[in-house]
């Protein structure tokens, strides 16, 4: 057996250096005579290894300095609920933009906690497009504007930060974070689950505006307070050590990239090659109205049901892995995180032509 391109939505493809350093450290970390899963989160080695990450990180994004780093766990759904519980009061409005499942659930989620508006939906088109932003309806008091820049499974992605009209935007960024190059001052609150850009699932990073922790309620349990994960540099508890390091070993990775700008091109690149041969194949279609397509997520559908599996056998054969498209969806999905490189899409582009010429 051996390794293949792999198109997983997620937990989803990791940089192959990433994994064989990992590897290369797993029994002896750095002078520490042990794995980093087996040495304290406090010792001096490790808070130098988080510091380091976070360093990273904010070298990548452009962090600015009144924004706080937290590497949180409970992946990005615990914080569909955590979020209105810091950043909101049960009797206040919240807007949400749906644009897709996973808006839909953080919406669904915040609902017992804050008066939740659907300040715009994408449902009418079967999330296919961005309502335009003549259309939202935001309530001026509304304590913050959430959204999804990225749908993961609907494929449908913002191109540009929407303008919140005032309440502080945050963003569910699991999908598409590093991606490519953002302006963080433009946000309140940016948080992300790990395992799609950034490294194993269960860490969630979240970079969050100073001011923004001052909301957060005092008659809630420490463990879900976030300025309490600020105040401790994210060691109320144990953090995910490993995570942590995974990530910090992604974000090494980047740099090495030529960062997040230089990685962007390439995600454009590898988008535009799928895209432009889908369309122009004439054998498959991608339902997403072309300004809302996402570079990272690219769901797909055959002339006919009944070819999915012939489709999907075929691919595995060929070293595509992981292209079964999401039950809500159907089709396929081909996502092309920062790890896929030009040549695996190459390769599925190839095997995609051939698949078409043996079907028609
Ligand atoms: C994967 C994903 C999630 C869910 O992450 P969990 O770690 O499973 O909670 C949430 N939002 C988006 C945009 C995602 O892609």
């Amino acid at each position: 057996m051996s390794r293949t391109y792999n198109f997983s939505a997620g937990p989803a493809a990791l940089p192959e250096p990433v994994l064989r350093r990992a590897r290369d450290e797993m029994l002896e970390w750095g002078k520490a005579r042990a794995s980093v899963m087996e040495v304290s989160h406090r010792g001096k080695d490790f808070i130098a290894l988080a510091q380091k990450a976070e360093g990273d990180l904010r070298t990548l994004m452009g962090i600015p300095q009144n924004y706080k780093v937290l590497f949180l766990q409970g992946g990005a759904t615990q914080h569909f609920a955590q979020i209105p519980m810091n950043f909101a009061r049960r009797d206040q409005g919240v807007d949400y933009v749906v644009t897709g499942h996973w808006s839909e659930k953080a919406a669904k989620e915040a609902k017992p906690l804050a008066q939740v508006r659907i300040a715009a939906s994408g449902a009418e088109s079967k999330f296919t497009a961005i309502p335009p932003r003549a259309q939202w309806q935001l309530d001026a008091d509304a304590a913050y504007l959430h959204y999804t820049p990225n749908e993961t499974i609907h494929g449908v992605e913002f191109h540009d930060i929407p303008d919140a009209g005032g309440a502080p935007l945050i963003a569910d960024m699991s999908s598409n974070i590093l991606s490519r190059p953002v302006d963080v001052s433009k946000f309140g609150v940016i948080y992300a689950g790990a395992q799609k850009n950034i490294g194993a699932s269960g860490l969630v990073v979240m970079i969050v505006r100073e001011d923004m922790l001052a909301r957060c309620p005092k008659d809630i349990p420490k463990i879900f307070n976030y300025a309490e994960h600020a105040a401790n540099e994210s060691m109320l508890n144990t953090p995910n050590t490993f995570g942590w390091y995974l990530a910090g070993l992604v974000f090494e990775w980047l740099l090495e990239q030529g960062g997040v700008a230089a990685i962007a091109q390439r995600n454009l690149a590898k988008a535009d090659l799928l895209y432009g041969y889908i369309d122009n194949s004439g054998f498959y279609k991608n339902p997403v109205e072309k300004s809302a397509r996402s570079w990272m997520n690219v769901p797909f559908t055959l002339p006919r049901e009944e070819l999915d599996a012939a489709f999907l056998k075929e691919a595995e054969s060929a070293g595509l892995m992981a292209l079964k498209g999401h039950r809500a969806v159907g089709g396929m999905r081909a996502s092309l995180y920062n790890a896929m490189p030009l040549e695996g899409v190459q390769t599925l582009v190839d095997f995609m032509k051939d698949f078409a010429t043996r079907n028609s």
